[in-house]
Order: structure tokens, then C-alpha cells, then sequence
């Protein structure tokens, strides 16, 4: 029968290592996709994704494979992200499959999200096929990778596969090492339906389409389903699998992984990790669904014209569909009217949902400065939690301010770790060990603030590292720390949503470098613009933007009518991302300079 027949596993690794191109070999071997249809990282079929090269949604695709026993086997293979802050998205692929692939690039070994990732699939007693990639590469070094996976994940690789999902070598004992360990799923065909939805997203002309994983019984267009945590109900009209382009079923049973629509119009009523069932025959208990994710920062999100706060709800309602890790609630701001404080799962999370949002809604927005999430003793004895540094109260009325701390854990080579650690030292950092990977490698693990890392800490890690550096973090605790809230004024107005907190012995000198950046950031106006930093009333740093001379306007309006032309068009898309706040335009970039300070 077809369960047997059946593989469902999802491809897991550190960013770059090849999880998105082995996906391409196999769909290429399994002629899943024509050869002229195919291209490099199909499954990556988001504009976003291609033009950053990197992986941001999970993304299922049924194949099949013809195995050596004769025998035609159904995959579902699954392709996930490697960034820290998509970590959500791997979590809920591996919750559908029974095994896993773990991708190591031989000339890297094994790096910090190799190790996040692959406790991920433990945790779900996952069965683990390890796969040495980029064997192709003259600094491949698989038997030293295979030594590290022992060593560190103690995974035994006596089984492991070597490949170059480059070149397609070795892809095809890969396949059959796939049908011969990873187990067949093992459902009740005759059971009340019950499946997971790990995935779902809105489409304006079906509904919510629900990706799922069937763990018991049938379903088929015109059987009546629930959605066990809202209750609601609705009649299914169509059933498919993605491979990669959607393919209507008869039917979906158990152990397949595909797609379910039914007409639900209303997206508050679908929540990813809900269970479908049948509402005749509804099974008895739900599946476990997943844990609540907790944004590590917070950042307002404002369109640039007033006029679009219901788009722009609407289409985080949708969004949030796609990207259950996204959260919001109104907010409003003196400075930039009605908008949303939305949480993230990292910076980039934030970058790509802002992206989204523009791109595939159409809206132009302004996010705000980021921030980590307060928890602020009031002298009344009452706690209160921060997400909007203007909203910090103030100092005359706070006990104590706590700040979220993280253990990151980072791998580099040898020769870095004394970059690395002055680094974190220099980060406010609190050096908890170190364990030697192999005797060029270690992971130094620290206690650091969130904020400190969040704010640019990867971009030099790596830097300082010669990329060499890899990094993974957790929330540990929140600890009391010296902060104070600094206010940024433009001619003499308090900005609010330009407010950042900062410990008290960085807040003069960044405020500085804030103020300085301000400066080359806001365009002139005809008059001259004075930027503050402040503690309360106390003025820690100032600087002013000059008036332009009268004669660079007029030349805008004396030059050929093609000039002319261009500089308004350059104009036109200037404003873009631009939101006027009094008298003065704030650019984008000026919401993130405090982003950007040493
Ligand atoms: P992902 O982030 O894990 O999905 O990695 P990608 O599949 O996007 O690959 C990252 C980069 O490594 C791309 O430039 C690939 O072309 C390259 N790459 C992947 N597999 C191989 C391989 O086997 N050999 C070589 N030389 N390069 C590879
Ligand atoms: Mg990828």
C-alpha cells in the first residue's frame, strides 16, 4: 500500500551549506521539473529570496523516485531556511516529516545552526541521514567533517553520504539511503482525519490555503472539516500536493503531505499548528501543535501616507498567515501617526517582513528604530514591560530597568578567539566557557545582552573573523543594567519614534555618532535644523543641519525641461520611505542610524 511506499523528510543545515541546491538535484534526478523549466534554487521561488540568495520560507514539493528495488517511491521533501531568525520555519517543517537531512559543507564543518538545527530534529526523534556536501571543493575536508558530527552532535556517520549537490555526485545513493532509513509514516488510513498545518497562506481568489501533513484518514473536496482550535467549519474544494507546481488530488490520506483549500475567507479563524478534522467524525484529541513564539524585538511599522492604516492592518492579517511568527498591535506616535508595534523574530525577520509588506501589498511603509523588550520596577512597586523606548516612564518614577540577556554560543577558529571574545567584552558580555570543537575549532559561549547583540554584533562578528565566525543565540534571562532612555530632538521638537535606550556609558558616545549620521541623512531644508540628543532635559550631544543656499533651487527650476524632468523624478522616488515629521522629512535610514553606531 502507498504508505510504505511513502518518505516525508525536511533538508536542514547552516546557512549556505546547500540544502536549496541538493532540492534542485533531487527534483532533477527525480525529473520532477523539466530540464528547461529548471533553474539554480527553484524551490526558492520568492523575488525576496532569489535576489538575497538565501532561503526565508519553508517550501514542500512531492516527487517521485523510481529506487533500484523497482519499486516507485512517493517523496515529500521539505526545504528550510538556515538563518537564526527562520528558525520557526525548520521547527514546523520538522513536525511533518519522520526524517531529516543533515546538510555539512566538508570545507566549513560543522557551524553554529548546524548544531541549533540538528537538536531541533533530535527533539523530534527524527531519523538523521548526515550528508557531507561540496565534496567537489579542493578544501573539502569530509573524513575531518565526519569526525566534528561525531564529535560534537554525536551523530554516527559511519552511514553518512558523501555528495556535490554542485555537480550531482553522490546525490543518487542519497536517494536510496533515503528509502532504506528514514522510516515510512505510519497513520491510520481508516481514523478520523487528523492532519497538521505547518504552513498557510492567503490567496485572493481561493482563500487560505493550508499546508498539511496527514497523520490519520482521508480527505477529498466536498467532506466537511473543522479547524479544532477555532471550531469553525467549512466544506473543502480542493485537495493537492505542490510539486513544485500545484497538482489537484482526488484525495489526500494519511502519511501525505499537500495542501487543503475550502473557501476561508476569514484568516483570523486559521492558525498555524491547528489540527483539521472531520466534522462528522471528528478525531478525539489534537495534535500538539507548536510552542508560541517570543519576538525578540519590537520595531513600529507606519505607513507614509496616513490614509493607509486599514492596508496596511488588512495586509499584516495576511501576512501573518504566511509568517506565523509575526506579531502586531496598533500603536500611534506623535511623530508618525497610526501604525503597528510589530515583534520579530531578529533584524532580518523585520527587513523581510517590512519587504513583504511593500512588495506583495503594495504599501509604502517607515519602520522604526528596534528595541528589545524592557521590564521596568516602577517605585510604586508595580512592573511594567517596555516594547517603545518613548514609552520608557520617567527616571524620577523607575526602581530598576531589566534588559533581555542571551547565551550565545559562537564557533570559530583558534586564531579568532581573542577578537571574538574583546568583542563581546566590549558588548557588556559575560564569558560563561569554551569547548574545543577540534583542535583548530572552539565554541565560546557568553551571556550577552540581547541588544547588543541584535544591533549589528553579527555583521562585525564576521567581519573581525573574516567570515570564519558562526553564531547562535537563546534567550536566558532578564538581568538589571544601567540604562537610560535618550530622546532625539529636530528643531527642538522631541521625535518620538527616534527615542533608543542605551546603557550609560555608551549613551554620550553614540549619541554622538547618532547625531552625527542624522545629519548626513535628513535632506536640507530652506532653514537651518538643529539635532539634539537628550536625557531628560540634559542636551548630550547636538549638531545642525545648514539651510541650502537659494541657488541650488533655482537651479532646479532654470535647467532643461530633461533635467528638470529627471530631478523630479528623482524627487518622486526619493520620497519614497520618506515621512514628513513637522516641517522636516525623515528618511527611512534615519529611523535606523541608532542601528548602526560602534
Ligand atoms: P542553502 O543556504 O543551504 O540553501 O545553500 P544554497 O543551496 O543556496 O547554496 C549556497 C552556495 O553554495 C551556492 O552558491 C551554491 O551554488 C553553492 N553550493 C551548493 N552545493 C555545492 C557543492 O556541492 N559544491 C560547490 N562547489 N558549491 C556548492
Ligand atoms: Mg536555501
Amino acid at each position: 500500500e502507498k504508505q510504505r511506499r511513502t518518505r516525508n523528510f525536511a533538508i536542514v543545515a547552516h546557512i549556505d551549506h546547500g540544502k536549496s541546491t541538493l532540492a534542485d538535484r533531487i527534483l532533477e534526478l527525480t525529473d520532477t521539473v523539466a530540464k528547461r523549466d529548471m533553474q539554480d534554487q527553484i524551490l526558492d521561488n520568492m523575488d525576496l529570496e532569489r535576489e538575497r540568495g538565501i532561503t526565508i520560507k519553508l517550501n514542500a514539493v512531492e516527487l517521485t523516485y523510481h529506487a533500484k528495488d523497482g519499486v516507485d517511491y512517493v517523496f515529500h521533501l521539505i526545504d528550510t531556511p538556515g538563518h537564526v531568525d527562520f528558525s520557526y520555519e525548520v521547527s514546523r517543517s520538522l513536525a511533518a516529516c519522520e526524517g531529516a537531512l543533515l546538510v555539512v559543507d566538508a570545507t566549513q564543518g560543522v557551524q553554529a545552526q548546524t548544531l541549533a538545527n540538528v537538536y531541533l530534529a533530535i527533539d523530534d526523534d527524527l531519523e538523521i541521514i548526515p550528508v557531507i556536501n561540496k565534496i567537489d571543493l579542493p578544501s573539502a575536508e569530509p573524513e575531518k567533517t565526519k569526525k566534528e558530527i561525531e564529535d560534537v552532535i554525536g551523530l554516527d556517520t559511519s552511514d553518512a553520504v558523501e555528495i556535490s549537490a554542485k555537480s550531482g555526485f553522490g546525490v543518487e545513493d542519497l536517494l536510496e539511503e533515503i528509502v532504506q532509513k528514514i522510516p515510512a509514516p505510519k497513520g491510520d488510513i481508516e481514523a478520523p482525519l487528523k492532519a497538521l498545518v505547518f504552513d498557510s497562506i492567503y490567496d485572493d481568489y481561493r482563500g487560505v490555503v493550508l499546508s498539511v501533513r496527514l497523520y490519520d484518514g482521508v480527505v477529498k473536496p466536498g467532506d466537511k472539516i473543522r479547524l479544532m482550535n477555532s471550531g469553525s467549519e467549512y466544506e473543502v474544494t480542493e485537495v493537492g500536493v505542490n510539486s513544485p507546481k500545484p497538482l489537484q488530488r482526488t484525495y489526500l490520506m494519511a502519511g501525505d503531505v499537500g495542501y487543503i483549500t475550502a473557501s476561508i475567507k476569514d484568516i483570523t479563524k486559521t492558525r498555524v499548528g491547528d489540527t483539521v478534522t472531520d466534522a462528522d467524525h471528528p478525531t478525539e484529541k489534537a495534535l500538539p501543535g507548536y510552542r508560541e513564539m517570543i519576538p525578540m524585538v519590537y520595531a513600529g511599522l507606519y505607513p507614509t501616507d496616513n490614509a493607509k492604516f486599514d492596508d496596511l492592518r488588512e495586509a499584516l492579517e495576511k501576512l501573518k498567515l504566511n509568517d506565523a511568527s509575526l506579531e502586531f498591535e496598533p500603536e500611534s506616535s506623535e511623530a508618525l501617526g497610526f501604525g503597528f508595534r510589530c515583534g520579530f523574530l531578529g533584524l532580518l525577520h523585520m527587513d523581510v517582513v517590512q519587504e513583504r509588506l511593500e512588495r506583495e501589498f503594495g504599501l509604502d511603509l517607515i519602520t522604526t528604530a528596534p528595541s528589545v523588550t524592557y521590564h521596568v520596577d516602577l517605585n510604586d512597586g508595580s512592573t511594567i514591560e517596555v516594547e517603545n523606548p518613548s514609552e520608557m516612564p520617567d527616571v524620577s518614577s523607575i526602581k530598576d530597568i531589566k534588559e533581555p540577556f542571551v547565551k550565545a554560543s559562537i564557533m570559530v577558529p583558534n586564531d579568532y578567539v581573542g577578537a571574538v571574545m574583546e568583542m563581546c567584552q566590549d558588548r557588556r558580555g559575560q564569558f560563561v566557557t569554551m569547548e574545543y570543537l577540534d583542535d583548530a575549532r572552539v565554541n565560546v559561549i557568553y551571556q550577552m545582552p540581547l541588544s547588543e547583540i541584535i544591533f549589528n554584533f553579527f555583521d562585525k562578528l564576521k567581519s573581525s573573523t573574516h567570515g570564519y565566525a558562526s553564531l547562535d543565540y537563546e534567550l536566558s534571562e532578564y538581568r538589571q543594567s544601567d540604562l537610560v532612555k535618550v530622546d532625539i530632538l529636530l528643531n527642538g521638537d522631541k521625535v518620538d519614534a527616534l527615542s533608543f535606550i542605551s546603557h550609560k556609558q555608551f549613551a554620550a558616545g553614540r549619541s554622538r555618532e547618532i547625531v552625527k549620521k542624522l545629519k548626513g541623512i535628513i535632506p536640507r531644508q530652506n532653514f537651518e535644523i538643529p539635532i539634539q540628543a537628550a536625557i531628560g532635559a540634559t542636551i548630550i550631544a547636538r549638531t545642525n543641519i545648514k539651510a541650502y543656499r537659494k541657488d541650488v533651487t533655482s537651479r532646479i527650476h532654470t535647467g532643461d525641461p530633461d533635467r528638470r524632468a529627471k530631478l523630479l523624478e528623482k524627487q518622486k522616488r526619493g520620497k519614497k520611505r520618506m515621512k514628513a515629521v513637522g516641517k522636516v522629512d525623515i528618511p527611512q535610514e534615519a529611523f535606523m542610524a541608532v542601528l548602526q553606531t560602534d
